[in-house]
């Protein structure tokens, strides 16, 4: 059978998490993979901006409240950058207020999602984002 024939198992989506709470990024990290996706993670913002960059993930779940910068300021270098500008942004934060989520969404994350949050509603983002 020529190597064409092969059946090829579809790549696995690449979900990038941002979130310097351990424990929240190991709670998002197993409940991606255990749907299928794989994970790369970054604590800090701006290693979330370089890894974006160098593997362009096909979303991204951030979380707003990072150590170095914010999660908006992420969400703003990436969405000015025309090589990452395309791929989809779920917030996650326990900002509640509506002002706060309306500018988190002009910072250029396309959804949000307020802690805390069920796994089932995060995967329901995540599903619909990277169709
Ligand atoms: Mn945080």
């Amino acid at each position: 059978m020529a190597s064409g024939d092969l059946p090829t198992a579809a790549a696995p989506k690449t979900i990038l998490i941002v979130e310097d709470n351990t424990l929240n990024l190991r709670f998002f990290s197993d409940l991606l993979e255990h749907h299928g996706y794989a994970t790369l993670t970054a604590t800090l913002g701006s290693a979330g901006v370089e890894l974006a960059r160098e593997h362009r993930p096909d979303l991204i779940v951030l979380d707003i409240q990072l150590p170095d910068i914010s999660g908006m300021e992420v969400a703003r270098q990436l969405k000015d950058d025309q090589k990452t500008r395309a791929i989809p942004i779920i917030a996650v934060t326990a900002f509640a207020m509506s002002s706060d989520r309306a500018q988190i969404l002009a910072s250029g994350c396309d959804d949000y999602l307020a802690k805390p949050f069920r796994g089932s509603e995060l995967i329901r983002l995540v599903e619909l984002y990277t169709v």
